[in-house]
């Protein structure tokens, strides 16, 4: 398409209207709800100008920016009113139309007064798309927006020029980390360091995240486990015109087999209240008797036909109500879907204790306290105890700390045996990685004690760096002996990578001397001077097939993972050796060595 014909498209598209504007849902997972959608435009479709990147990079060039946005606003809001979306709305604007002249300003608010849409049902989503050098009219262009009632969102953050300034300055409402941050967030430990610090900049300034463009499930088992409450993405719904209104069939069920080998892969069972709960209809006097005749009833689960939970009512708030002059005569007869409150929390029976936790911390804190709702697949199952909750998590964290290697705070030896065991149990086809570092003992006689534990740190590090967070597992068996689980393809890679690395990042703890002749003399074991070569890793592998997992027990497995590492220090410097449990011998070699 030339320029001329770009222009022209451009006009005819201005002139007719020719707009559509999609809607994705942005979902808050403590909720699970949708908190709001956000308005995506679209050109004619088999038009050159359907991407709104395209059709707003010429409008750019024609000088025609501040028209294409009302054009798109306008028909953001007529759609979504007409469409009678609930929630908020999410405007894409681009800042530089703030700044033309020819902006008329006032017209947003005609247009949502138009519409019946609130102002304080509408988030500007801020883009930076250029560098902006007059900040001082953004902001006051900006602030202009939310003296009128808006919300402010950044969006893309960490893609523009200026985010971080941007951040600080305006303290906006939402904050939406940008998709490359989110991409393949499971198997890039800088991507989480980079999230986890948004997270807590967030908190201090009371920004709310949003992560967009998560595409995977694991993508978005781990931002769960980080802490992300509000999220969007294709996994959940791609834009579309007609957007859907329950939060409920957009959330993924949580898939138990990707859940880490550290954590309790337990369900919530052990939190379960088998109470009986109620339906809407339920006059509020059978409620009420209901609390009565049991004491310690704290809460009662409200259901819809499909029993599927859709509110709740607390003993507190319900007589707090009835306490009000005439009330009991006023509500005795009237359903209890009159008087229960639709913000709850429910969690899936198959979701793990840390993703209960988190929920419950990320709620609003006069809420914190109030029963939540186990469901299976969306029906309900039963109540569960915020104070049940907190024991659990004090009870894991004990283990955890008792169980865990005083240096690097890894998992020790306990948790190996359990994570093992785990393993077989789940028949997962997985690497079984034994580390061990060569060289360490002459380096500890001579750098000291105090550099070798550095080494062993720095050792633990690059194992976690090299990890997919949501599903494998890392521990120090003790000395310079460490277990890694693997369960992704990439493992071999992974593993060179390690091996690179770990000899990169030693580069800093050795004497300039020994690192320029690639080596240092130590005394041997048999008390002679020798040469060794600088730090390196030596790494036996387990190769696990399901199919053998019922022949083999977790000490069989360590001990065919330490087998593999001895072959791997007979090569000398880094080396990968590889046992391989579908081929016969092995476990000819193993059998022999349970019945010998
Ligand atoms: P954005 O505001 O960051 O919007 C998110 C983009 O990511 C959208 O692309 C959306 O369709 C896409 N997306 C959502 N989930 C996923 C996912 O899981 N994976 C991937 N790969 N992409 C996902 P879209 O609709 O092409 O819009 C591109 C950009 O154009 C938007 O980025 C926004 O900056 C701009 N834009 C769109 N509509 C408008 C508008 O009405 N006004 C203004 N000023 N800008 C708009
Ligand atoms: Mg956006
Ligand atoms: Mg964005």
């Amino acid at each position: 398409m030339t320029v001329t014909e770009q222009l022209g498209a451009l006009s005819s598209i201005l002139t007719h209207g020719d707009l559509h504007s999609l809607f994705q849902p942005i979902v808050s997972l403590s909720d699970r709800r949708i908190l709001g959608y956000e308005a995506l435009t679209r050109g004619p479709s088999n038009s050159a100008l359907h991407s709104p990147l395209n059709l707003f990079a010429v409008a750019r060039q024609a000088g025609r920016l501040s028209e294409l946005e009302l054009a798109c606003r306008e028909s953001a809001c007529r759609r979504f009113s007409q469409q009678k979306l609930e929630g908020k709305l999410f405007l894409n604007i681009s800042p530089e139309s703030l700044l033309e002249a020819s902006h008329p300003p006032g017209r947003t608010l005609q247009l949502l007064q138009r519409y019946g849409i609130p102002p304080s049902r509408v988030v500007i989503e801020l883009t930076e798309q250029t560098p902006t050098d007059d900040f001082g009219l953004l902001y006051n262009a900006l602030y202009h927006y939310r003296d009128m009632g808006f919300s402010i969102a950044l969006d893309d953050l960490g893609a523009g020029y200026s985010s971080l300034r941007l951040w600080s300055e305006l303290r906006p409402d939402y904050v939406k980390i940008d998709r490359h941050f989110i991409d393949g967030i499971h198997q890039d430990a800088v991507k989480r360091e980079f999230v986890g610090s948004m997270l807590q900049m967030a908190k201090a300034s009371r920004a709310l995240v949003i992560a967009e463009g998560i595409e995977l499930q694991e993508e978005l088992a781990v931002l769960i486990d980080m802490g992300v409450e509000l999220v969007q993405g294709y996994l959940l719904c791609r834009p579309q015109e007609f957007p859907p209104r329950d939060a409920r069939a957009l959330l993924p069920k949580i898939d138990p087999s990707a859940a880490t080998l550290t954590e309790e892969t337990s369900d919530l069972s052990a939190l379960l209240n088998e109470q009986p709960a109620v339906v809407q209809t339920t006059p509020t006097a059978t409620v009420l008797e209901a609390f009565r005749k049991q004491a310690n009833l704290n809460s009662l689960a409200v259901l819809d036909e499909q029993h599927q939970p859709i509110g709740i009512v607390h003993r507190h708030s319900l007589s707090d109500v009835l306490l009000q002059p005439f009330a009991t005569e006023l509500y005795a007869r009237k359903p209890i879907s009159r008087l229960m409150s639709d913000d709850f929390l429910a969690v899936e029976l198959s979701q793990s204790l840390q993703q209960v936790s988190r929920l419950i911390t990320s709620r609003a804190r006069q809420r914190i306290e109030e029963d939540f709702i186990i469901m299976q697949n969306g029906a309900y199952l039963g109540l569960g105890r915020v104070i049940d909750v907190l024991k659990l998590i004090t009870e894991v964290k004990i283990q955890q700390a008792r169980y865990a290697n005083p240096l690097t705070l890894l998992p020790g030896n306990v948790p190996i045996q359990q994570c093992l065991t785990r393993l077989l149990q789940q028949g997962r086809e997985s690497m079984i990685c034994y580390v061990d570092i060569d060289s360490f003992k002459p380096f500890n006689d001579i750098y000291g004690y105090g550099r070798g534990d550095e080494v062993l740190l720095c050792l633990a590090q690059c194992l976690n760096d090299r990890i997919d967070q949501s599903r494998d597992f890392v521990g120090h068996i003790g000395g310079d002996d460490f277990l890694m689980v693997l369960g992704s393809d990439d493992w071999r890679k992974r593993l060179y990578m390690l091996l690179e690395d770990f000899q990169n990042q030693c580069r800093r703890f050795y004497r300039a001397e020994h690192l320029e002749a690639g080596c240092f003399v130590a005394l041997n074991r048999q008390g002679q001077r020798q040469e060794f070569p600088l730090l390196s890793l030596s790494i036996g592998v387990v190769h696990l097939y399901p199919e053998v997992c019922t022949t083999l027990d977790a000490s069989q497995l360590a001990e065919l993972a330490s087998q593999a590492k001895h072959h791997a220090k007979e090569v000398m410097g880094a080396s990968v050796h590889v046992i391989n449990t579908r081929e016969a011998e092995v476990m000819a070699t193993l059998n022999q060595a349970v019945l010998g």
